[in-house]
């Protein structure tokens, strides 16, 4: 009898058919609305295989209903929608998808870190809604990119990326984690810094860590006050590593000069946040991952990683 699996969002045919060839499958067949929690609860108590998304959160109490649940496919490299601790107890396997999205993550976080510092969403309204009269000396001047310095909070394998493209931008790179890298320091001449001094040296900051209880609000008052008035802080990681409070204070005081953001605490971000009204913030709807290759590489991942488990075999990504 072929193993049960649920899926919780309508994936692109050739994936579902290569699951299909091996599973009894049933799906979600929604592909912009996530499927409703009592559904999940429902649907979680009778299968062997999960395929998920960041949208769903695979807790504790999902988990004790999943009495035959062996394995749990994220189609994500950050894996903070699951409780791991409570998986591993349970002997089900969870998996992620790293690297297939690092370069298109990459080139997200880089676009985003330009569009901040050269204003461009503001520059494209300003002509589409009639301000552009005349050319003038300071009209939209934004924050060179060129020859600044860029620091990268969690230089892993999405940070290493954007630090290579910083170095086409003659860019000097610092870099913060909990272990160094002699061999990145080596390969892209970038180096090593405690926190504060990333803060406090860096034109631009990116965050790149994964979201742990360790980096929940790692960027708060004290760290935006270390940054410069001229500054710009982009996240393309997780909402909560950034405290949105203290960013919302230290944006409309002019503690930093703007931020980019592809991420909230709260997703989709609600319309009436604070946040939102700043001119100074750019704003993506997590979108890091997003190119058309990427996402069927991501949900191939997925799927590979899912069957590999019901097989019996060893799967690629195992987080537990
Ligand atoms: P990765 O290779 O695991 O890199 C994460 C880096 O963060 C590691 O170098 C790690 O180094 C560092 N780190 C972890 N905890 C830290 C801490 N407490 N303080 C400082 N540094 C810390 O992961 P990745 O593939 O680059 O992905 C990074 C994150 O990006 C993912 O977890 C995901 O949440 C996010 N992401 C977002 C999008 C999007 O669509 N916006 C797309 C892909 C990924 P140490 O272990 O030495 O500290």
């Amino acid at each position: 009898m072929k193993p049960k699996v649920y899926i919780t969002r309508k994936l692109p045919g050739a994936i579902i058919q290569q699951i299909q060839e091996k599973c009894d499958v049933r799906m979600w067949e929604e592909e912009e609305v996530p499927v409703p929690r009592e559904v999940l609860e429902e649907e979680i108590k009778k299968v062997e295989g999960l395929l998920c998304l960041l949208t769903e959160q695979i807790d504790r109490s999902l988990l004790e209903q999943a009495d035959n649940l062996r394995v749990v496919a994220n189609m994500a490299v950050g894996y903070n929608n699951i409780e791991i601790d409570e998986a591993k107890e349970r002997g089900i396997i969870v998996t992620n998808t790293p690297g297939v999205l690092t370069e298109t993550t990459a080139d997200l976080t880089f676009s985003l870190l330009m569009a901040t510092a050269r204003r461009i969403p503001e520059a494209s309204d300003y002509l589409r809604n009639g301000k552009w009269e005349t050319w003038s000396p300071m009209q939209l001047t934004g924050q060179d990119i060129h020859g600044a310095t860029l620091g990268v909070i969690g230089l892993g394998r999405i940070g290493e990326a954007v630090a290579k493209r910083a170095k086409g931008f003659d860019m000097k790179v610092l870099y913060h984690n909990r272990s160094r890298s002699q061999d990145a320091e080596k390969e892209l001449e970038i180096k090593y810094v405690e926190l504060e001094e990333l803060l406090k040296e860096s034109d631009f900051v990116c965050v790149l860590t994964p979201f742990t209880p360790e980096t929940e609000n790692m960027i708060g008052h004290e760290q935006l006050a270390l940054m410069k008035k001229s500054a710009i802080l982009i996240n393309t990681a997780r909402g909560g590593i950034v405290n949105e409070d203290a960013l919302y204070e230290a944006l409309s005081n002019g503690e930093i000069w703007a931020a980019g953001l592809d991420v909230f605490k709260e997703e989709p971000v609600s319309l009436d946040h604070p946040l939102l009204t700043l001119p100074n913030l750019v704003t993506l709807p997590h979108i890091g991952s997003a190119s058309i290759a990427t996402r069927m590489k991501m949900a191939d991942l997925a799927a590979t990683n899912l069957l590999k488990v019901l097989e019996g075999e060893d799967a690629p990504n195992n987080v537990t």
